[in-house]
């Protein structure tokens, strides 16, 4: 399409230099506002299907995907109709309503380790939740996580994080109290091995280990064969709680989730982004017994003045309702000619570049090293990444601003959309 790229940013900058004046950093999430790639973010206007608008006229394909949610693009047209039948009958009651028991039912059909969910507003507090619920549960202090995994902004969950936590260089952020961070016990990923020891040295103090099943915050890192088998056996044999986030690769890898593509169950799985349509949706779920200990029907308190509105249950039932075999096959086939079209290029240019992919989940990082952990992904070339970016946003396609985020590819993504975005990306390459 003749208008794919980035042509001018006058408006972006002026709309940022105003915005800068009211929100820290111009911003209400870190990562967007490019401040480790140096550009000026491009504020977007619109967004249809695979492509989005920004308000200087610009058209890119976009592969961020509100960072990861919209799996059927933007404004699919069910997701919009079904939003605007529902905001008609008004935006939230902080009653019980109809579509609340569907969606739960939804997710407890298709969600191996769920039988019962409750529903909140962001992936952060489906974390934060989980956590707690495995303190209480088990009536242990410690969790486990994974080096350069994210999982949300709660205190005990900022060590060692992903993300944008990465990409600013942030490890361990002020504001976390000691108390709360010696609670944290951090291992590197698909390191199983360091797993065993802290159980051998915690094991009784440990509540729960909490592990994104596919790393999507240090960029894409598939789990190792047996890194998860490993997961689920030390923490039965220790009576921890194994907990799946989600929040990520809900729906995004798998009809049936991470749990299902790789067929380990989890005690407790966190969800997010995609269960959301693009609203503000998050949920906690797994076995009635455990699930059963939050409030009302046990002890452990957790609550949401907008938590299962109408409005958030309808985009996620219609967007998780659109989530067929089919889609995920044809996820699976763009996404693979994605990686194909990159691996070419690359090679072509003598760049070196590791490009993992889990389904539609898809990461060049620019280094030769198998990247299996959080160490390897910070070893790649992040200043080529930077240089890239900007050159991938110059030839209009919209991708995160980090080597420490993936792709999106979505159902709605075309093979010209594919294509095209592989010939951006050799120029791309050729202008470095
Ligand atoms: N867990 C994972 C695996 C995530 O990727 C994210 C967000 N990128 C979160 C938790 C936090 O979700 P939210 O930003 O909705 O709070």
């Amino acid at each position: 399409s003749e208008g794919i790229g980035r042509r001018s940013e006058q408006l972006s900058r002026e709309a940022f230099d105003e915005a800068k004046k009211y929100l820290p950093g111009g911003v209400n999430s870190p990562v967007r506002a490019f401040k480790s790639v140096g550009l000026t973010p491009m504020y977007i206007d619109h967004g249809v299907g695979s492509h989005v608008f920004d308000i200087d006229g610009n058209e890119f394909i976009d592969y961020v995907a509100s960072w990861g949610p919209l799996i059927m693009g933007h404004a699919h047209p069910e997701v919009v109709k079904a939003l605007l039948d529902a905001t008609v009958k008004g935006t939230s009651f902080g009653a019980p309503t109809l579509i609340e028991t569907k969606m739960a039912k939804l997710v407890a059909e298709r969600v191996p380790s769920i039988d019962i969910v409750r529903m909140v507003n962001s992936g952060t507090e489906a974390t934060m939740s989980a956590i707690r619920l495995a303190r209480g549960y088990t009536g242990r202090n410690k969790i486990m996580k994974f080096e350069g995994s994210y999982h949300g902004h709660a205190d005990s969950l900022l060590i060692k994080a992903g993300s944008g936590v990465a990409t600013l260089g942030l490890p361990d952020s002020p504001g976390v109290p000691e108390g709360t961070a010696i609670n944290t016990i951090t291992v590197p990923y698909n390191d199983l091995e360091s797993v065993e020891l802290a159980f051998k040295r915690y094991g009784e103090e440990i509540a729960g280990v909490i592990v994104e099943p596919i790393a999507g915050n240090m960029g894409v890192v598939p789990p190792q064969r047996g890194f998860l088998d490993g997961l689920r056996s030390l923490t039965t044999q220790y009576g921890s709680l194994l907990i799946f986030d989600e929040v990520m690769t809900g729906f995004r890898v798998d009809l049936n989730c991470a749990q299902g593509r790789f067929g380990i169950t989890p005690d407790l799985t966190c969800l997010g982004k995609v269960i959301g349509g693009g609203l503000p949706v998050g949920a906690y779920g797994g076995k009635k017994e455990i699930m059963e200990q939050i409030a009302p029907s046990g002890p452990i308190y957790q609550a949401g003045t907008l938590s299962g509105n109408p409005l958030a249950m309808t985009a996620g039932y219609t967007t998780l309702s659109l989530l067929t075999p089919e889609v995920y096959d044809r996820l699976e086939a763009l996404s693979a000619r994605l990686e194909a079209g990159f691996t070419v290029n690359a090679k072509e240019k003598g760049i070196p570049c590791t490009i993992n992919r889990v389904g539609s989940m898809v990461c060049p990082f620019f280094t030769d090293h198998a990247v299996i952990n959080y160490d390897v992904a910070k070893s790649s070339d992040l200043d080529l990444f930077r240089r890239y970016f900007a050159a991938m946003v110059e030839q209009g396609v919209n991708i995160a601003p980090s080597q420490f985020e993936g792709m999106f590819v979505s159902g709605v993504h075309t093979e010209a959309d594919i294509d095209a975005t592989i010939e951006a990306q050799r120029r791309a390459l050729q202008s470095l």
